[in-house]
């Protein structure tokens, strides 16, 4: 597909270029935000799977970047926000990078440590697995990633903070709802207006971090085991919420504005730009610095190289 093309008929993936994002999924966290205002009095943030970092730039220009105006005439504390991801990124003003893996104990020790004892308001998860195009096995490990940062959300998160996951809707769609439902009061499954409706990904909205008493973060997977099988017998942490058909249908609620535009649509490019030349197709604003990818293409291009000679 040429660039113009794309342009065409990925309209996120053009603003995206247009505005200074990194990549096209910073809209889908600020729908998130326009549907459940989730940054309201946010001083503290973790951003896990973060590169190539259009979330962390989310964070960097709500939150940081206001506060650090203001601060100038105000005596006030910077938002710390702490973003991690297996891969390097660039950098963005206010964002602190770990690189690591968030399925590691490491890695949650050393954001812990970043946090200095506090704890954070809010924790954002957009990690996806290299996708296999196996629904099953891709769903499945999507929900291992997430419970990974559950286990970081349960050490780092506040009483009252709100985690936001990125999600694969599948056949078990209803178990991750009981999990996330042990610890949080309310849960919402979104799906972002930016994303394509044929795409299985939606995010959980998770509001109000409300542990179970007694919980003890270092027994989390102990404790996720006994939400049991939504299909089959109830435990005693499902049955008091989940009844009936809902066991089978969760909600998902449409964020971003709806007349907006629609990620499944192609949309003709403008003849002329703002300042009256032919439209030229951006570059993205920041590819990804050391993607898994770049060995490949180099194994690549020197087989090729050899067959030449
Ligand atoms: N939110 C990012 C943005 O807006 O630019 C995009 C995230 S991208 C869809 C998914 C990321 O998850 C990749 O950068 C990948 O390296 C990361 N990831 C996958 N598994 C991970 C793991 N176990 N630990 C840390 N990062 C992981």
């Amino acid at each position: 597909m040429g660039k113009a093309s794309k342009d065409k008929r990925d309209i996120y993936y053009r603003k995206a270029k247009e505005e200074g994002w990194r990549a096209r999924s910073a809209f889908k966290l600020l729908q998130i935000d326009e549907e459940f205002n989730i940054f309201e009095g946010v001083k503290r943030v973790v951003d896990l799977c973060a590169a190539p970092g259009s979330w962390s730039q989310v964070l960097s220009r709500k939150l940081y970047l206001p506060a650090k105006a203001a601060a100038q005439s105000r005596d006030e504390e910077l938002p710390l926000i702490v973003a991690i991801d297996l891969q390097p990124m660039a950098s963005i003003e206010g964002v602190i990078q770990v690189q690591g893996d968030i399925t590691s104990a490491r890695t949650a020790e050393v954001v812990i440590k970043h946090f200095d004892g506090c704890k954070a308001d809010l924790v954002v998860c957009d990690g996806a697995p290299d996708v296999t195009g196996l629904h099953d096995m891709d769903e499945f490990v999507q929900s291992q990633l997430i419970l990974a940062a559950l286990t970081i959300v349960t050490h780092v998160l506040r009483v009252g903070g709100k985690f936001i996951a990125k999600i694969f809707r599948g056949k078990d769609t209803s178990l991750l709802y009981c999990q996330l439902k042990m610890f949080f009061s309310t849960v919402t499954f979104a799906k972002p207006k930016s994303g394509r409706n044929s795409s299985i990904e939606a995010f959980a909205v998770c509001e109000n971090y409300n542990p179970p008493e007694g919980f003890d973060p270092n027994n989390l997977y102990k404790l996720l085991e006994k939400a049991g099988n939504p299909y089959g017998d109830d435990s005693d942490c499902c049955s008091a919420w989940l009844e009936g058909p809902n066991k089978l249908y969760i909600p998902f609620l449409a964020c971003g504005d709806l007349s907006g535009y629609d990620a499944d649509q192609s949309y003709p490019l403008p003849k002329v730009d703002a300042d009256g030349t032919s439209y030229q197709s951006l570059e993205p604003v920041q590819p990804p610095i050391a993607p898994p990818y770049k060995t490949a293409i180099e194994l690549k291009k020197s087989s090729h190289g050899m067959k030449d000679v």
